[in-house]
């Protein structure tokens, strides 16, 4: 059963109804939030390494890869083979950049997508805003939420179409990075004992990219099947990302979590198990869908430059802004409307703080309403329904959407198994989940737990860097995050992080990704034409960004604090310093734009006109094969299994 989109205009919500009015919806928000607080916030989680590391091992990857160390030099290093890495990589080839080597973990480029192939695995942001480069390789993606097949597979294309096979090393970790004072380069160490030297290196790591485990008590001694929904094990379930899970038709399986993983897999995990048993502490939001296959109509008719006008009209929807139309028209503008409608601006200073805010919380209240009534015109079994009813601020989790999700808990082999009250999951045993104060015997156990968040590896100490004069960054940071744009760091030339610290955050992630690989890639432009030795920002100016962020920083703070805990608001212990660029992202890529055009680029490039006798000085000398031995052999435009694997795989 599927059921319509509706909108608060065509289903008013009153939200002065009894037992829906703003006092009783606080008091149950509250209560709700005060249920599932643990003392021990993100603590209760535990990383898949040391005796859980088999859940991060890699089931898509060729087995019993060997090849020699690398010991050489390139242009550039970029950590990183997921739209961040593939994107650096993209804009520096444009920006005329030979010599680039992509270093990734996985087996193949895609990053998330390379990862995540569990059933149902889609993406929930429009595909042609979100896909990058699609006017660039050509491609217009087949339906309005793209599969994740299809955007691995896009991955791919961008790293043919740009030609970032011929350097790549992938199932390749980078493990160090140590700057050498005297050549001016990066020694980049990986965990195939290469010793590779690097001009430059850029750093996409991802953000959501490491499996995490809940801590329950038992979970090791399980001793049914067991993995992570970001290592799905085909081989175990049968079938593919489409479902058909044909191997699970007497197997009695237990998935952990519904959050917008869950949201997906589960409709197939009920469709082919025997039984299912979904243990939740908290429901998501979970709104329409309304998934349509592109119309070759509309492809056709796309003049260029389409998907930065589409891409930035949705921005500016998101961010509280103005449009003509709303190109995307979906559950996510749809959401930022609402929001206008009560609140003409974000940027509105007219109206008084209060005013503004009761407005966007009543606007809260209708669409939680609809969300909720959602769950009773679809689920059958009043109980099941009451347990899917999420109590929370509609941003307080990632909102999710689906229109087969609610439908599989009126599967009589599907149970929901609410665990608010025990703070979740009690404890695992060798055959069975206990939750709800039941023992439920099952034959394999999935988490559907997620990541761990917003810290890169560098950021972590997971991946060590000693900058000049051997300073790790993770002492140079000790007071908290130092850089200039988010991107470098005094004391760390040449280095450059694509993410969100001290940059800019959007949903669509992938296009603040592209707005952060074209301005890397215009300075390390203007650092060749200008033969600078360092790309380096003064103490000073980095001082100055740090500055601006804390001034210009959302306060947040009491949103959070009152929100239900999850990764949005560290598990209820919300951080009090936001390091976000607080204007948002459209005016933080203004800013960029305008830093540019301005001669801001002098700011971070230091001893221009360098010469020495290796080569880097000119472009024209850059790329013999003198300057780099890197023994790229005939591989150029090659994947995975060609002339590239013999070395990147
Ligand atoms: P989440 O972190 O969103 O969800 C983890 C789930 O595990 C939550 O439901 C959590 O409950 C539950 N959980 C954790 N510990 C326990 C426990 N001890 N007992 C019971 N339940 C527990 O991970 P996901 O993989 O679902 O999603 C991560 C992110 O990935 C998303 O937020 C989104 O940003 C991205 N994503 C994007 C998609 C897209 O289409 N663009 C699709 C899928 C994911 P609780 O909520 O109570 O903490």
């Amino acid at each position: 059963m599927s059921s319509p989109r509706t909108s608060p205009a065509s289903t008013p919500v009153d939200p002065a109804e009894p037992g829906f009015g703003p006092d009783a919806l606080r008091a149950r928000y509250r209560a709700e939030r005060d249920r599932r607080i643990r003392p021990e916030g993100s603590r209760q989680y535990q990383p898949v390494s040391g005796r859980f590391g088999y859940y991060d091992e890699d089931p898509y990857a060729e087995d019993g890869l060997v090849r020699e160390p690398l010991h050489d030099r390139v242009e550039v290093v970029v950590v990183g083979g997921g739209f961040g890495g593939l994107l650096a990589g993209a804009r520096l080839r444009q920006a005329g950049v030979d010599s680039i080597r992509v270093i990734e973990k996985g087996g193949d480029f895609g990053g998330t997508w390379y990862w995540n192939r569990y059933p149902g695995i889609h993406c929930d942001i429009e595909s042609y805003i979100y896909l990058p480069l699609l006017e660039e390789v050509g491609y217009v993606p087949k339906w309005k939420y793209a599969p994740g097949e299809e955007i691995r597979q896009h991955a791919r294309a961008i790293g043919r179409s740009f030609d970032l096979y011929r350097e790549a090393c992938f199932q390749t970790q980078v493990t160090e990075l140590e700057w050498d004072e005297d050549a001016g380069e990066w020694l980049v160490g990986t965990d195939r004992n290469d010793r590779i030297r690097a001009r430059y290196v850029v750093t996409a790591s991802g953000t959501l990219s490491e499996a995490k485990l809940p801590g329950i008590p038992g979970i090791e001694t399980f001793r049914g099947h067991t993995f992570h929904t970001s290592r799905w094990d085909y081989a175990y379930t049968g079938g593919d990302a489409n479902g058909n899970l044909h191997k699970l038709a007497d197997k009695r399986v237990a998935l952990i979590g519904t959050g917008a993983t869950a949201i997906q897999c589960v409709p197939h995990l009920g469709a082919d198990a025997a039984e299912l048993y979904v243990f939740q502490r908290t429901p998501s939001s979970v709104d329409v869908r309304g998934n349509r296959p592109t119309d070759p109509d509309w492809a056709a008719s796309l003049a260029p430059g389409w998907q930065r006008h589409r891409r930035d009209n949705f921005l500016t929807l998101v961010t509280g802004g103005h449009v003509e139309e709303d190109l995307i028209d979906d559950g996510w503008t749809g959401s930022a409307r609402l929001q206008q409608k009560l609140i003409p601006s974000d940027n509105d200073q007219d109206v008084p703080p209060e005013e503004r805010e009761r407005a966007y919380e009543t606007a809260d209240f209708q669409k939680m309403n609809e969300i909720r009534a959602r769950v009773d015109a679809v689920v059958a079994d009043p109980e099941t329904a009451e347990k899917l009813k999420p109590w929370y601020r509609y941003m307080c989790k990632r909102p999710t959407f689906s229109d087969s999700y609610l439908e599989t808990f009126n599967r009589p082999n599907v149970t929901l198994v609410d665990t608010a009250d025990s703070h979740g999951v009690e404890r695992i045993t060798e055959s069975a989940v206990v939750g709800g104060g039941t023992e439920y015997v099952v034959d394999c156990v999935i988490f559907g737990t997620g990541f761990e968040v917003g810290r890169s590896g560098i950021t972590s100490g997971r991946l060590p860097v000693r900058g000049a004069g051997g300073v790790p960054l993770t002492e140079a940071w000790r007071e908290g995050p130092r850089t200039l744009h988010g991107f470098y760091s005094h004391g760390f030339p040449n280095l450059f992080q694509l993410g969100p610290l001290q940059n800019a955050s959007a949903v669509n992630f992938v296009h603040v990704l592209d707005e952060q690989a074209t301005h890397v890639a215009e300075v390390v432009a203007e650092a060749r034409r200008t033969r600078a030795r360092r790309v380096e920002p003064d103490a000073k100016a980095e001082a100055a960004w740090v500055a601006t962020i804390r001034d210009k920083a959302a306060d947040l703070y009491k949103f959070h604090a009152e929100c239900t805990p999850g990764y949005y608001n560290n598990e209820g212990m919300p951080r009090q310093r936001s390091e976000s660029y607080g204007d948002g992202p459209l005016a933080f890529h203004a800013l960029l734009r305008d830093w540019r055009a301005n001669g801001g680029m002098r700011e971070v490039l230091v001893d221009t006109g360098f010469d020495t006798d290796t080569g880097f000085d000119t472009d024209a000398d850059f790329d013999t094969d003198a300057d780099f031995d890197t023994d790229a052999g005939d591989g150029a435009g090659t994947e995975p299994g060609g002339a590239a694997a013999g070395r990147g795989k």
